[in-house]
């Protein structure tokens, strides 16, 4: 009954500690893949997650659309981001990919720099704002939720209100259901 929730594109000065609280609130622990970028005016905040016993990932130097990138270019945004992240005496061991773009040179370049690529397996599209709404983004997490389920959410790049609100509605609902909320 284990699942892994994921929180993508922070760290975000507002939206990542309010996810923070909810999963203080229920106890429990998720994987956080940032953007190298915004980790440098947020360092205090990439600790409190490190702190509180979540896993933070490499997602690139600036959330980069890899697919057409080489393989140099796609080292590149890697050692941005870990070097980042080392500010904050993070040192990931998992990447994953923005928009789920893989290729040969990023597998190449996960493989070179000891990174495992995780992809993810429910994906209620919170951040299209557009076209979801709240009710969406819960309605879909828990029709399609599964043992093992990597359901991805984001804590940045952009409106995510309506994500933090999800969060509220569908984390108690599979605690009641009996899955258990693993940080990978
Ligand atoms: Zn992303």
């Amino acid at each position: 009954m284990a699942i892994a929730l994921t929180m993508d594109d922070g760290p975000h000065p507002a939206y990542t500690p309010q996810v923070l609280e909810i999963l203080r609130r229920y106890d429990i622990k998720a994987t956080f893949n940032m953007i190298g970028a915004q980790v440098g005016p947020n360092l205090s905040l990439v600790r409190e997650v490190s702190s509180e016993g979540h896993t933070i990932t490499n997602h690139t130097w600036d959330h980069a659309d890899l697919s057409h990138l080489t393989y140099h270019q796609v080292i590149d945004e890697i050692d941005r981001c870990n070097e980042a992240l080392a500010n904050a005496n993070q040192h990931p061991t998992i990447f994953r990919a923005p928009f789920g773009n893989w290729s040969k040179a990023v597998y190449q370049a996960c493989a070179d720099r000891q990174l495992k690529p995780v992809a993810w397996s429910v994906d209620p599209r919170d951040w299209d704002t557009a076209h979801v709404d709240t009710q969406m983004i819960v309605h879909n997490v828990l029709a399609h939720t599964h043992p093992h389920s990597i359901i991805l959410e984001h804590d940045g790049g952009g409106d995510r209100r309506n994500t933090v609100q999800a969060l509220k509605t569908f984390i108690p609902v599979l605690l009641d259901r009996g899955y258990r909320f693993v940080a990978m």
